[in-house]
């Protein structure tokens, strides 16, 4: 056995059941991994190390008694640092939350440890889930792991680099416009949106509510149906989780389906992806003929929209979701003292702590998606922009709906470049919000979608391949990623960290 962090979930909690390996010893190579390498790509904000190792010490003492054990077995999971955890601080990456404690479990938590899952710590992301390269978080950015001086993505980037550089086999993002997705295809990783409301945000930091959700990011489809299985589900505590029966996702990965349509959007080679992508998405449709798949252009005819529209609606609603943080229910407050000596006469002190303490807790990417939401809800413009992007959205969902109707997935690029330098785009928002041009479809139709490594660029650099399928087709979805898996080893390859 080279080491157990060599091997995918699936296969450790093998070797976990048949007694090879102890959940202690299993944690223990995980946080040795964690010390030996993470230094150098910062993806961890926080480490559980003790109640991790104390935890795995009950599970190991359960299997031995021959008592029952959850579905995740004693394996370690890595969670995004929007998620509320009782134990150490909830940030979602910003100074706001520095020292925000949360008096309970978000339900995936709840639910990861009645499965027996270990939770090693919290993972760096963007603040408040804002950002395709994790640069926007207040505790420094994280590396990407094939290449240091590279993002890795965001907003879930420490997410994606934990598991691409062999911290964790398992962690969890979100995707609110492609936040587990588009980390996911830079780091060379497996990550899945799943649909709208199949897994409970409850206790989730809110961005975007009609966008947000949660979903697995891992080595392998495999890998993602295991966790899938696991936080997906109703929960009364958030009104919008569907209430339907969680499938067996690994079993479906066993009935592989025979023939299938993917549908090419004739409209993606508008946007000119990276030529070396498109290479890639090529060889991967080809793979996918070999198959017994039959591929067809479709049309997503306002494609071209949904960008403009998410940047409408997501900050929208996160201008009204981020006006909880006024430093008096949650949140950092500022100097008292400093502020009373600045105020001049007819100054509110009310009014000028929560605004001293607002602008000194966030940051100008937070800050600029508050007054853009602010700015389109407000009256006299609510119709001209919000309104109007709810119904360009329904357009959105229209061309997918009717896409669906003719092919079973969408296959495509799950981003137009490959990850890009550290600092090349903190400067211009615009071009840092057109890395979203082909993950938003799936946040604004509700859709399930999915990334999966599908090979590599001259300069060794992963490239991600999006699969998207109607809501609550996710066995699809697995299926067919997983068929991809079988026969192609990218989702195997890992950065050389030393
Ligand atoms: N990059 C997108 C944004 O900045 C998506 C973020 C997300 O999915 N959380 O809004």
């Amino acid at each position: 056995m080279s080491s157990w962090i060599d091997l995918s979930a699936n296969e450790l909690l093998s070797q976990l059941e048949a007694g090879q390996v102890t959940s202690q010893e299993v944690v223990t190579a995980f946080l040795d991994r964690i010390h030996q390498v993470d230094p150098k790509v910062h993806a961890f904000l926080n480490l559980f190390a003790e109640e991790a190792l104390q935890k795995a010490s009950v599970v190991d003492e359960r299997r031995k008694n021959g008592e029952k054990v959850g579905l995740l077995g004693g394996l370690p999971v890595a969670v995004k640092d929007v998620l509320c955890m009782k134990i150490g601080a909830t940030t979602a990456g910003s100074k706001m939350l520095e020292r925000f404690h949360s008096p309970y479990n978000a339900t995936v938590i709840e639910k990861l440890e009645q499965a027996d899952g270990i939770i090693l710590g919290k993972t760096n992301m963007d603040e408040f889930a804002m950002g395709s390269s994790t640069e926007n978080s207040a505790y420094n950015g994280t590396a990407n792991p094939w290449d240091l001086e590279r993002v890795p993505g965001g907003s879930s980037g420490g997410a994606a680099a934990c598991v691409a550089s062999q911290m964790a086999p398992l962690s969890l993002g979100t995707d609110t416009g492609g936040s587990i997705r588009q980390p996911a295809a830079f780091c060379g990783i497996t990550g899945v949106k799943p649909t709208y409301g199949r897994v409970s945000r409850f206790g989730m930091i809110a961005f975007a509510s009609s966008l947000d959700q949660i979903g697995p990011m891992t080595n392998s489809v495999e890998d993602a149906a295991l966790l899938l299985e696991v936080i997906a589900g109703h929960d009364p505590s958030d009104a919008t989780s569907l209430d339907r029966p969680v499938p067996n996702y690994r079993e479906a990965l066993k009935e592989p389906l025979k023939s299938f349509k993917l549908g090419l959007p004739k409209e993606i080679a508008d946007f000119n992806p990276d030529p070396e992508i498109q290479k890639a998405v090529e060889a991967a449709l080809e793979v996918y003929r070999e198959t017994g798949a039959t591929i067809e252009e479709i049309s997503l005819p306002n494609l071209k929209y949904a960008v403009p529209t998410y940047y409408v609606i997501a900050p929208s609603e996160a201008s009204s979701n981020l006006a909880r943080y006024d430093s008096v229910h949650y949140g950092y407050r500022t100097d008292r003292k400093a502020m009373m000596a600045g105020l001049e006469e007819g100054d509110s002190p009310l009014v000028q702590m929560y605004s001293q303490s607002r602008a000194e807790g966030f940051g100008p990417e937070v800050k600029r998606r508050i007054m853009l939401g602010t700015f389109a809800l407000s009256k006299g413009y609510y119709d001209a922009y919000y309104l109007k992007a709810l119904k360009v959205r329904r357009l959105i969902r229209q061309d997918f709906d009717r896409a669906f109707e003719q092919v079973d997935a969408i296959i495509g690029p799950c981003t137009p470049k490959p990850a890009f330098k550290i600092g090349e785009k903190v400067s211009d928002p615009i071009s840092m919000y057109l890395e979203d041009l082909f993950t938003v479809g799936a946040n604004l139709s509700g859709n399930a979608a999915m990334s999966i490594p599908c090979g590599f660029t001259s300069e060794n650099l992963p490239i991600g391949l999006q699969l998207q399928v109607p809501a609550l087709e996710e066995e699809r979805l697995f299926r067919i990623g997983h068929l991809y898996q079988q026969v192609t080893d990218w989702h195997q390859r890992r950065p050389s960290l030393g």
